[in-house]
């Protein structure tokens, strides 16, 4: 892990191997270590530079189980969004709590350019250690169940493409306006 932890980082791409490994879950103490709160800023500069909406830590190349997600209303990549806090996740577990699906078309900084329509169980409690190694119980739901779901699964070696019903349901950014407006985001 800590031959990982440098100053400059690149968003991994789908096709990386590492994106699809089970992530390591941190202890308390790894958590509070100066290295992984070192990371903690890198995480966010990473994801606020690329203009997400959240990140994992495998999409920087370090496999550990960890995301930061934070909603902003002044997205360029989401419209009608409202600000989110800011979460910080480790070793996160879910429970699904309204299996209702709901679907919206999910993009991902490891799939740059893409689209794809993604049904997910609209509200889930959400169990994790914040940045203090802190344990927090959450209920998440709408969009932003949604947001951690997709966060989440990267830390499982999932992708949203893995939760598409059909790759028809794949399309380029500049192609969703051609899009059924029902299913978009606004
Ligand atoms: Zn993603």
């Amino acid at each position: 892990m800590t031959e990982n932890l440098q100053n400059n980082y690149e968003i991994l791409k789908l096709g990386n191997p590492i994106l699809r490994l089970v992530a390591k879950k941190l202890s308390k103490e790894e958590i509070l270590s100066p290295e992984i709160q070192d990371f903690i800023p890198k995480m966010w500069s990473v994801m606020k530079e690329a203009g997400g909406i959240g990140l994992a830590a495998p999409q920087i190349g370090v496999s550990i189980q960890m995301a930061v997600i934070k909603l902003e209303s002044d997205s360029e990549r989401y419209d009608n969004l409202e600000d989110s806090e800011e979460f910080v996740i480790f070793n996160p577990e879910l429970k699904v709590i309204d299996k209702t699906k709901q679907g919206f078309w999910e993009g991902c900084l490891s799939v740059p350019g893409l689209r794809g329509y993604v049904e997910r169980p609209r509200k889930l409690k959400i169990s994790y250690l914040d940045e203090k190694a802190i344990k927090k119980e959450i209920i998440v739901e709408d969009f932003l169940a949604t947001v951690f779901q997709h966060e989440l699964d990267h830390l499982f070696g999932y992708l949203y493409v893995d939760r598409l019903h059909s790759t028809k349901e794949l399309v380029f950014e500049d192609e969703l306006a051609n899009i059924n407006s029902e299913k978009l985001l606004d």
